[in-house]
């Protein structure tokens, strides 16, 4: 006869450490912590010569660590990041922030924190300045005590202020743009690239908008790009073939700004975001120092470029 199997054994337990549990941390995170409390980061050189951060006992390999110590930082650059739009009451931060991997200059390893991007609406999409490679800087907290939450999170670095201004100018073509007609007059499409940010502006006005900067560096670009967004126009204008017309923002290849220009050469219905676009140009003969060189832009027959290569320029 079979017998009963055995009732399992249960016990409950809590573990709790009311008024928190004291732990001693070692050399290590015990000299990492006590930099913190006075503002400082602090990694520790590797066996292999890199700076562990934060510091470890051991490197990734299993390898003790030396003993000396590196401060690094305070700024740094975000490896990798994730958007939080809904913050929980366990959060750091109670409006959307990101959790980024940041890595300290100085470092080669990277420190999960919060990066506080600035003020949001609870669901709110990433803001577009949230990008690896971000440069960003800790905010400590005045009162620190030896924690990682001395640091209380860290924030983009400024690199732009919004002041008020006001500028009269009486509008010509300018030498940027004229340069620029003159060489859509022979057919090429010219830009200038900022020595700054490396964008490509075309057609370029002589000014990084970004930097504010003057531009010199002259490039030419391809008359190929990729539709980013566009409109269905139903009245009628004398530049388009026909009614309904599509104006477009393209981007050109090799340009990181998009242009306005005419899509034709294909059902205004069948336009789409990401499509790839040519420049269609008259014939020589009628060109002159215009813009009107070129038609419009029409289908090359590429396949479609995904949405996320080109939604940072839209
Ligand atoms: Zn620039």
């Amino acid at each position: 006869m079979p017998s009963e199997p055995p009732e399992p054994l249960v016990a409950d337990h809590a573990l709790e450490f009311p008024g928190g549990y004291t732990r001693s941390v070692g050399p290590v995170i015990g000299r990492f912590l006590t930099e913190l409390r006075d503002g400082r980061l602090v990694g520790v050189r590797t066996a292999s010569g890199g700076v562990l951060f934060p510091p470890a006992e051991y490197d990734a390999d299993g390898e003790a660590v030396t003993d000396e110590y590196v401060e690094v930082g305070p700024g740094g650059t975000v490896t990798s990041w994730s958007w939080v739009s809904r913050p929980r009451a366990v959060h750091p931060l109670d409006r959307p922030f990101a959790w980024a991997l940041i890595r300290p200059d100085g470092a080669d390893t990277a420190l999960l924190h919060a990066l506080d991007m600035g003020t949001f609406e609870p669901g709110a999409d990433p803001p577009k300045s949230l990008r690896t490679g971000m440069r960003v800087r800790p905010r400590f907290r005045a009162e620190r005590t030896g924690s990682i939450r001395d640091i209380e999170c860290f924030r983009p670095d400024v690199t732009m202020i919004t002041a008020p201004s006001r500028a009269e100018y009486r509008l010509n073509a300018g030498r940027a743009l004229t340069r620029f007609l003159d060489g859509v007059s022979e057919g090429r499409l010219l830009g200038h690239r900022c020595d700054v940010c490396g964008k490509v502006y075309v057609p370029m006005r002589g000014l990084c908008p970004v930097d504010g900067v003057p531009t010199t560096e002259e490039v030419e670009v391809a008359g190929t790009g990729t539709v980013t967004t566009f409109a269905v126009n139903n009245i009628p204008d004398p530049r388009a073939p026909q009614v309904p017309f599509v104006s477009a923002y393209i981007l050109l290849d090799g340009s990181d700004i998009s242009l306005l220009a005419l899509v034709a050469g294909i059902p205004a219905d069948r336009v789409r975001m990401g499509m790839r676009v040519k420049a269609a140009w008259k014939p020589r003969e009628e060109w002159g120092r215009t813009m009107e060189n070129i038609k419009w832009f029409e289908p090359t027959g590429e396949p479609d470029v995904p949405f996320d290569d080109i939604k940072e320029y839209l």
